[in-house]
């Protein structure tokens, strides 16, 4: 019976009283992206855009492109998709863009920064980018990883503009990009923090060394501090906007590994963030505990998570106020 209650998702995130949390999901193609769809998923928050050319020597033809991106646009028609361009380099090497023999590849040329080194190859994905737009219904947005400054936000939003791509974001997933959210999302229309390159980064932990895990958990408070200040990030820029119709905070989702985890999802919607992207086996539980809770409880939470010693004090406080966990198993 209770797996029964955990199987589906009906399609509409939301908390206690209503309020909206959009839950959305990771995949890394048109495959991923049917199954995401048929798990209602309320669209795609990340798109890996570097799972579809994994097996590629060279660079993906415009063609080849075209039809990975519009595969993915077509299983979500007049829904939200969140391409990422490229994120070549450390744990996911590409031929044609990185250098395997970086001393420091998690430190090095990898995501936004491979634009540095080999030029064209990003201006090219956009262009593709925007033709598979062209001819689907989907709402594309389109985000560059591995960002650590405004300037390098900047840079990206000229690019999607020059391709004619309109709603360009930047992931945040170095600690130098959650404490400037307010200058970054002064050049760019959204963020999403990826909680695992910002737990790595935020620990100096690399996230694929297995005796290291422990310090390479998102319930780390240091890591929910910066989570909640790329959000107070947000508020403050459309505070100080010149603009007299902006009204609220420009969107900061979530699509970290740390989405799927259902205690750790109430913490981040206490912590503000607009939307959360997870592997879509994971949306049942989330939609469900997210149910539970009201935005003031989930609010005190996400405090109490963030004040705390260590992620295991964390993680206690906030399962001990969530009895649902225990409920939905
Ligand atoms: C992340 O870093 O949290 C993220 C979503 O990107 P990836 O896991 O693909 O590096
Ligand atoms: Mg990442």
């Amino acid at each position: 019976e209770k797996s029964s209650l955990l199987s589906t998702f009906d399609g509409s995130g939301q908390l206690a009283d209503g309020t909206l949390l959009p839950l959305l999901a990771n995949v890394g193609g048109a495959k991923d992206a049917q199954e995401a769809a048929d798990a209602n998923a309320q669209g795609v928050g990340l798109l890996r855009t570097e799972f579809c050319f994994l097996g590629n020597d060279s660079e993906p033809s415009h063609d080849e492109q075209v039809a990975a991106y519009k595969g993915v646009f077509d299983a979500f028609p007049g829904k939200k998709v969140v391409v990422r361009t490229l994120d070549a380099g450390a744990d996911k090497p590409l031929p044609f863009l990185t250098d395997s023999t970086e001393p420091n590849p998690a430190l090095g040329v990898r995501g936004y920064r491979t634009d540095l080194t080999t030029p064209g190859v990003l201006a090219r994905q956009l262009a593709a980018i925007a033709d598979a737009a062209a001819s689907s219904s989907a709402e594309v947005w389109v985000m560059a990883p591995m960002i650590s400054t405004p300037a390098e936000a900047a840079d990206f939003a000229a690019l999607c503009t020059a391709a004619g791509l309109r709603t360009p974001g930047v992931m945040v997933e170095v600690p130098s990009a959650a404490l400037s959210s307010r200058h970054i999302l002064d050049r760019v229309e959204f963020a999403s923090i990826g909680t695992n390159d910002l737990t790595q980064y935020t620990m100096a932990a690399d996230r694929q060394l297995g005796p290291l895990a422990a310090l390479n958990d998102p319930w780390q408070p240091a890591v929910l501090a910066l989570v909640q200040a790329t959000v107070e990030g947000a508020v403050s820029q459309v505070k100080h906007s010149r603009s007299l119709e902006t009204t609220s905070p420009k969107p900061v989702g979530v699509c970290g590994e740390a989405a799927a985890d259902p205690a750790l999802a109430v913490v981040l919607a206490g912590l503000g963030v607009s939307s959360l992207s997870m592997t879509p086996r994971a949306l049942p539980a989330v939609a469900a505990v997210l149910r539970t809770v009201t935005p003031a409880q989930a609010r005190s939470l996400a405090d109490r998570a963030v004040a705390a010693a260590s992620a295991a004090e964390a993680r206690e406080l906030v399962r001990a106020g969530l009895p649902a966990l225990a409920e939905l198993g």
